[in-house]
């Protein structure tokens, strides 16, 4: 037995002709060591019964499936790095590997990171460290289970290759990673072929984007470069606004790093916040905090700017500058959504100014209340109160300063309070994935090889997925 029913192949990206993307091979790996499998996802698009040899050959040396993409290709992108226009990039440690149909037939791309050189390599060796890889699984299972529209992590190979890098003690162990997303319709996809003055291409991308990814944008009348900016704009005010209640700070929010689907992905120097700290930043090289947890709302407008930009090659102008000018209030709405979703709470009438919003945040940084335990504490509101009062943090609760958070908890309505009884609301305190916990998760696979840290992590974070139950549907993806 190998693929079940449910796999449905539909190698739609590589039918658009060679304009976007390079046919290239694989890396040769001397090692092939599963260290993860995401069952759960692997059901979903009908490869769960690929037996071991099947595994790897599909997701360790990239044979292409059957009826999918008859080769791996990398994709063409630009993009803005820091707001630096870069045309040097592209997919150069990973391509696409097939796409499928989910269970509600929407498209799924699975792509790869650290699979090999390809001609957008530049000085690169093409390959990810394996604390690259467990980073990603983490990141991803996180976000997953705090109701974030994510990339789903689907099968980590080791491949036993030393390799050098400048913020790991080297040499260091590599891996091979595939992971499951919408799309890998970056922003800068749509920039690079604007660059070259390819109005056709641009176009081509903008019918292929609406009919594939972002069928909302179909509804709209008039400009079709224009309804798809607008249904983008939207999408991504979701995805900051997921990030903010998940205390996320994705670290290189670059215009490559952005889809069109508005799923959050590429997961490399991210953090989780300890407390609200507007300003905490990310990775070590964002030395102005230019990605700063707070400025993430506003990298992801800048971001829409530019790809603004490169469908004015095809769009009408005014019509393109009315769907950016829509962001701000998106935005504003899907913040009041997004926080009250985590809480387990319906927004009032009135959250229209996001008062829980800013009076939780206020508090969390000034009492320094660790962000997860908020919502874990005072998950539904009321019905929480008597746990979150005899907490290791009721002393925090207890404090002036929170006085008016609790105020606005309590005169919320819960939404499925039954969540409550769950196991995981006995624990004295949540997951909470800060930098020690991810290290603490590492650490043990350094030292002694040993993974069952990692394991007991990852199945703390599928506790906490179940428990919350944030996904609105399997796929993650809010579409009220
Ligand atoms: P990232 O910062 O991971 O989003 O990557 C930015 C660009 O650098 C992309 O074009 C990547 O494909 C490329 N890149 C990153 N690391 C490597 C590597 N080890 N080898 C080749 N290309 C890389
Ligand atoms: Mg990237």
């Amino acid at each position: 037995m190998s693929m079940t029913s449910r796999y449905c192949p539909d190698p739609r990206f590589a039918a658009l002709g060679d304009a976007y993307s390079d046919p290239v091979e694989p890396a040769e790996f001397p090692k092939a060591e599963l260290r993860w499998w995401n069952d759960r996802w692997a059901q979903e698009v009908g490869l769960d019964g690929l037996d071991t040899a099947e595994r790897a050959k599909h997701l360790h040396r990239f044979e292409p499936l059957p009826d999918n993409q008859a080769e791996p290709r990398a994709i063409r992108y630009h993009g803005h790095q820091f707001r630096t226009y870069n045309p040097q990039i592209g997919d150069g440690r990973g391509f696409l590997f097939g796409q499928l149909r989910d269970s509600h037939d929407r498209l799924l791309d699975l792509g790869t990171k650290g699979s090999g050189q390809t001609p957008y390599s530049r000085s690169g060796d093409g390959r990810l460290t394996l604390k690259g890889a467990v980073r990603e699984v983490l990141a991803s299972e996180m976000l997953e289970a705090l109701g974030v529209y994510t990339s789903k992590t689907f099968a980590i190979y080791e491949t036993g290759e030393p390799l050098h890098r400048g913020d790991e003690p080297s040499p260091t162990r590599s891996a091979v990673m595939t992971r499951l997303q919408h799309s890998h319709l970056r922003f800068g996809v749509f920039q690079r072929h604007a660059y070259f003055d390819r109005a056709d291409l641009v176009g081509e991308l903008v019918e292929y984007a609406i009919d594939q990814l972002v069928p909302e944008a179909a509804q709209a009348e008039g400009d079709r470069a224009a309804a798809l900016l607008d249904a983008v704009s939207q999408r991504s005010a979701r995805l900051a606004a997921q990030w903010m209640a998940a205390g996320f700070v994705h670290g290189v929010l670059n215009t490559d790093n952005l889809v069109v689907t508005g799923e959050s992905f590429d997961y490399g120097p991210w953090r989780f916040l300890p407390h609200f700290e507007p300003g905490f930043t990310a990775a070590y090289f964002d030395e102005q905090g230019l990605y700063a947890y707070a400025r993430q709302p506003e990298s992801v407008f800048w971001a829409l700017q530019q790809l603004a930009g490169a469908l004015s090659l095809v769009g009408e102008q005014d019509s393109l500058i009315a769907a950016l000018e829509a962001y701000p209030g998106h935005y504003k709405r899907e913040i009041v959504k997004a926080f009250h979703h985590r809480l387990g709470l319906t927004p009032k009438g009135d959250d229209g100014d996001g008062a829980l919003v800013s009076t939780l945040l206020n508090a969390s940084r000034e009492l320094e209340i660790p962000f997860e335990a908020i919502f874990f504490d005072w998950f539904c509101g009321e019905p929480s109160q008597a746990r979150a009062l005899a907490s290791d943090r009721r002393e925090l609760y207890r404090d002036e300063a929170f006085a008016p958070v609790q105020a606005l908890l309590l005169e919320r309505e819960s939404v499925r309070p039954e969540r409550l009884q769950n196991a995981y609301f006995d624990k004295d305190a949540p997951v909470h994935m800060t930098i020690e916990r991810m290290e603490a998760s590492w650490a043990p696979i350094a030292e002694a090889d040993d993974w069952s840290v990692l394991e007991q992590t990852l199945a703390d974070v599928a506790q906490a997925r179940a428990a919350y139950d944030l996904g609105r549907d399997r796929i993650g993806f809010l579409s009220e």
